[in-house]
């Protein structure tokens, strides 16, 4: 079982509208839930060898590095994706950062200076749990500063990714679109099970009555950050299998697109064998 189109394809946001996107649809794929799980940890298993080469490469001096940021409402599966996803690959290749509220020190800072302290190094998958988007994301539909403060962002941003790529990053933007009825599956989910509950947070509650202002936020991202050098991809979430093979596949790809080899020895191979055979411990 195979993409019928490329993930990038079948996931690019652009022209795409937010309020008519089926949250439950899986773009790309026509197989059911079994053979997209089959299928992900098939593909996981290639990405995990690519995350390997890309480590060499950074090992021996090689500049690249993946950052993949991930959006989208409580409860869309942003954790789910990290813990299924980026899981299937060594943990020493993946730098994960969670952004919350800024705290005291970071609000004396430009909004980008939390995230530049972030990135990934040379070598390694970046992810971004939340990210420089929540600038024009809650900010927006909080009134947390005014306009003028946060319409330039969407150019600023731009500019500052054009930078990360121009420096070797390759920048995988995935937002996870859920319903507002699966959304409240999920939160019922978490005032239901004591095993959940710490992941519930009454501000969960007020983010969701501000809806469709979010949805419009979203909908600014995307028409106004979604560039060739570094796109945004909208992932239906209402299926959390699809979303993770989704996710997969991006990644993959993004992986495959840097071309890498294995890095070639810096020593001389036959010289290092007849050591070794000459040696006696
Ligand atoms: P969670 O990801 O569920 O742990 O929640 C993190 C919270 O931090 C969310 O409510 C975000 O909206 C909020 N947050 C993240 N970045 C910012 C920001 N730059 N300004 C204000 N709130 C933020
Ligand atoms: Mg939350």
């Amino acid at each position: 079982m195979t993409w019928d189109v490329p993930a990038r394809a079948a996931l690019a946001a652009d022209g795409l509208d937010l309020t008519a996107l089926d949250r439950r649809s899986t773009p790309g794929w026509s197989g059911d839930k079994a053979a997209g799980r089959a299928r992900t940890v098939n593909r996981g298993a290639r990405m995990s060898e690519l995350q390997e080469l890309l480590y060499a490469h950074g090992r021996s001096g090689g500049e690249r590095s993946v950052l993949l940021v991930l959006q989208g409402m409580d409860t869309a599966g942003k954790g789910g994706i990290v813990r299924h996803v980026l899981g299937m690959v060594d943990p020493q290749g993946v730098a994960l950062r969670s952004f919350g509220v800024p705290t005291a020190e970071e609000r004396t800072q430009h909004y980008l200076w939390r995230i530049r302290n972030a990135l990934p190094r040379p070598g390694a998958i970046g992810v971004f749990d939340r990210s420089h988007y929540e600038d024009v994301l809650v900010v927006r539909v909080e009134d947390l500063v005014p306009r003028d403060v946060w319409e330039p962002r969407y150019d600023e941003i731009n500019a500052f990714e054009a930078e990360l790529v121009e420096a070797g990053t390759v920048v995988v933007k995935v937002m996870l679109a859920i319903s507002p009825e699966e959304q409240a599956e999920r939160l019922r989910e978490r005032l239901e099970r004591p095993d959940k509950y710490w992941k519930y947070n009454p501000g969960d509650i007020d983010a969701r009555e501000r809806w469709h202002d979010y949805t419009a936020a979203y909908q600014a991202v995307l028409d106004r950050t979604s560039t060739a050098h570094a796109p945004w991809y909208v992932v239906p979430a209402d299926r959390k299998w699809y979303a993770r093979l989704a996710v997969t596949e991006l990644l993959t790809d993004a992986l495959l697109g840097l071309g890498l080899s294995w890095p070639p020895a810096d020593f001389d191979v036959a010289t290092e064998l007849a050591r070794l055979d000459a040696s006696r411990p």
